[in-house]
């Protein structure tokens, strides 16, 4: 095998067959060598696109397009067929990478006799070149400038759609075909991060010990936020505080001041038609200080105007239309148009920050002992999972923990009732009137595995101590 240049090819001309010109053999040596050099610079070109094409967050885009930035309307009008704008990346790029390939090898042929030694010089050297200049350097600075970057080469990337343009709708079609086939949905731009990520993130954030517990159980209930809706946070219609349309100020203060709430519910008629909301401030302050004399003050010219949802509502959409319409309170009704309860602004910001009490309030999960807890009836199933790590059924028909009670038994439950579910005892504490106030649950040892769950084959029938 003669692997000396010199020795391998001693004739210095070439006759190019096609035009008919000799060329010197270090001519064509050098040609092709400029040749390779160009087609690098374009195979780099091709990697640091679809890094920066790929990589631009929309976010980022459309902040672009608000600041006029030249070029942005291009990246955007590129990215918004992110199939076509890959295929064109990929022609190109495979298109130098093989022909680099392919002219490198022909290259080494002028040198070497053996046909085997240009093949794999050619594969050896071509892969490195591509890798370090074509692939590793310009992916790394397209990552670092992807915004500058993306604006720079849309123009010359746009420019290859044209000229490659059979070739483009060729693969374009084809892969589209082959992704039907395989049962892919082609996409190709998948979210920066999921939602599933984030929360991963923070479970391991506080696991190592990156996430104060506080700073863990905020965030954890940012994302189950957006999952909750008003009638799991609402004060149900029987602990309302309203007054009629027709009650005298004073008597409508007096009843802010005793129920210790600043802003109540007026109605006409029934509970059934709120019309409005007023403030104890207004109240006070119109009764004081108004320029109306008191006997003429009528507590319907200080009804402030209140919003009706369904009780199906997501809280966050309804967070952000009281915010906008600038109020603290709105009335819950069910699908028959029946007043259900009431949710405030506060009542919704609990569910991200956690449990305000105020004054006397008691906290509404009491901790008795380890696998012990006494809370009241109206707090929410998932909340009592939490708290004893157990798994209650959560999103039936019921939301809180005397729902429940009551559906397990099929009937009004009395004070010391006991029912078990699932490894759980659950002992109706106090019971007013039909309503079930407290209830006391405790987390028995779990049953060996071989022994039958009683509660799993039947419905559970509550023993009944009374009966
Ligand atoms: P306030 O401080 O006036 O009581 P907040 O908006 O801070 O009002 O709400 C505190 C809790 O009291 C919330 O759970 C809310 O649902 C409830 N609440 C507010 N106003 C009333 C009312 N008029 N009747 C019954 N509950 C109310």
């Amino acid at each position: 095998m003669a692997l000396s240049p010199s020795l391998a090819v001693p004739m210095v001309a070439y006759e190019l067959p096609v035009v008919g010109v000799e060329f010197d053999q270090s001519i064509v040596a050098a040609l092709g060598a400029l040749v390779i050099v160009v087609l690098v610079a374009l195979s780099a070109f091709f990697s640091s696109s679809e890094i920066a094409m790929f990589n631009l967050p929309k976010h980022r885009l459309e902040g672009m397009l608000e600041e006029e930035i030249t070029g942005a309307e291009l990246v955007k009008s590129l990215k918004d067929d992110p199939h076509r704008l890959l295929v064109t990346i990929l022609v190109g790029n495979n298109l130098v990478n093989i022909a680099m390939s392919s002219i490198a090898t022909a290259l080494l042929g002028l040198y070497f006799e053996s046909g085997l030694v240009p093949v794999v010089l050619s594969t050896f050297g071509v892969t490195a070149i591509v890798l370090l200049f074509g692939e590793s350097v310009p992916k790394s600075y397209a990552v670092e400038n992807t915004e500058s970057w993306s604006v720079r080469i849309s123009k010359p990337l746009k420019l290859t759609e044209y000229l490659l343009f059979p070739l483009i709708v060729l693969f374009d079609y084809l892969t589209r075909q082959i992704n039907r086939l395989i049962g892919s949905t082609g996409a190709i731009e998948s979210p920066y991060v999921t939602r599933d990520e984030i929360q991963e993130m923070i479970e391991s954030g506080e696991r190592e010990g990156v996430l104060e517990e506080e700073e863990h159980e905020m965030l954890t209930r940012i994302f189950r936020f957006n999952n909750t809706i008003v009638k799991e946070v609402m004060t149900p219609r029987l602990d309302m505080t309203a007054v009629p349309k027709d009650a005298p100020i004073d008597e409508a203060i007096e009843t802010c001041i005793q129920s210790g709430h600043a802003r109540i519910p007026v109605y006409e008629g029934s509970l059934d038609n709120v019309q409005g909301v007023v403030h104890i401030r207004d109240l006070v302050r119109d009764l004081n200080y108004g320029e109306a004399a008191n006997d003429e003050l009528e507590l319907a010219d200080l009804i402030q105007p209140t919003l009706h949802v369904p009780e199906s509502k997501n809280v966050d959409e309804l967070l952000t239309e009281m915010r906008e319409n600038r109020m603290h309170m709105a009335i819950v009704i069910d699908e028959f148009g029946t007043t259900e309860g009431l949710v405030t602004m506060e009542d919704m910001i609990e569910e991200i920050i956690g449990e305000i009490l105020e004054g006397g309030e008691e906290q509404p999960i009491e901790e008795i002992a380890d696998d012990t807890v006494l809370v009241r009836g109206e707090v929410n199933i998932e909340d009592v999972n939490e708290a004893l790590d157990i798994e209650l059924p959560e999103g039936q028909e019921f939301e809180t923990i005397a729902g429940f009670i009551f559906n397990r038994a099929g009937r009004l439950v009395e004070e010391g009732e006991e029912i078990t579910y699932d490894g759980v005892r659950i002992t109706v504490e106090t019971v007013e009137n039909t309503r079930i106030l407290k209830a006391r649950l405790t987390k028995l040892e779990q049953p060996a595995d071989d022994e039958p769950e009683p509660d799993d084959a039947a419905p559970l029938e509550a023993d009944n101590d009374h009966e």
